[in-house]
């Protein structure tokens, strides 16, 4: 079985907000899918770990973004690799404004939101999976959407490291964030620091 095959779905990103006791938070997704039309439904899965999960599950209510091509890195370090349990992610950031259902839009690298309220939930294990109905949205501009392929190949910083360290030690590369590792055997239960993604994304530096 070759796990590559996985990297050919493609993907759209999006930034999920929830808030809960007046308290704002959101996370980088690539998971939100139109499933229906009529009404118009979306699910989107978000890892358990994520604090965005629990206030959604909690709350009911989401807002995604649409992730456009001209976000920049900063706007997935942001809302991406690092804790709403640990910092308040919308502290020195003022691109938004709140939706109806009391979430946040983000307008900054991106091209539309899409508000909804949870019909469904499902418990997926590593992740609940939200089905919702639509109950508002609009578009920002007309950036194309950024895939997760242009993500990586185009907004996600280029590597510096090529092959070994000066050292000769070998580099484990974080498929998702870039984040890397040192060490000749990469532990089997690593989680990336930055992104909190498992040791199957990350890939042995090669010269
Ligand atoms: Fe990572």
């Amino acid at each position: 079985m070759n796990k590559k095959a996985m990297y050919t779905i493609s993907y759209g990103l999006f930034v999920v907000t929830a808030c809960r006791d007046g308290k704002d938070n959101g996370c980088i997704t690539n998971t939100v899918i139109q499933l229906t039309s009529e009404p118009n439904r979306i699910s989107v899965a978000v890892n358990k770990s994520n604090y965005t999960s629990e206030m959604i599950r909690e709350t009911g209510l989401f807002t995604a973004s649409v992730i456009a091509q001209d976000a920049t890195f900063d706007l997935f370090r942001r809302f991406g690799f690092q804790s709403g349990r640990d910092v308040d992610k919308f502290d020195g950031f003022d691109s938004f404004y709140r939706a109806e259902n009391g979430t946040l839009i983000i307008t900054e690298g991106t091209n539309a939101w899409i508000s909804a309220e949870v019909e469904q939930t499902i418990d997926l294990g590593s992740h609940m999976l939200f089905i919702a109905r639509v109950t508002d949205m609009n578009t920002i501009g007309d950036v194309p959407s950024a895939t997760y392929t242009y993500y990586q190949e185009k907004i996600k910083p280029k590597p510096e490291a090529i092959g070994k360290t000066a050292e000769g030690k070998t580099i484990w590369r974080c498929r998702i964030c870039g984040y890397e590792y040192v060490g000749e055997e990469l532990p089997e239960d690593f989680i990336c620091p930055i992104c909190k993604h498992p040791a199957s994304d990350f890939e042995k530096v090669t010269g």
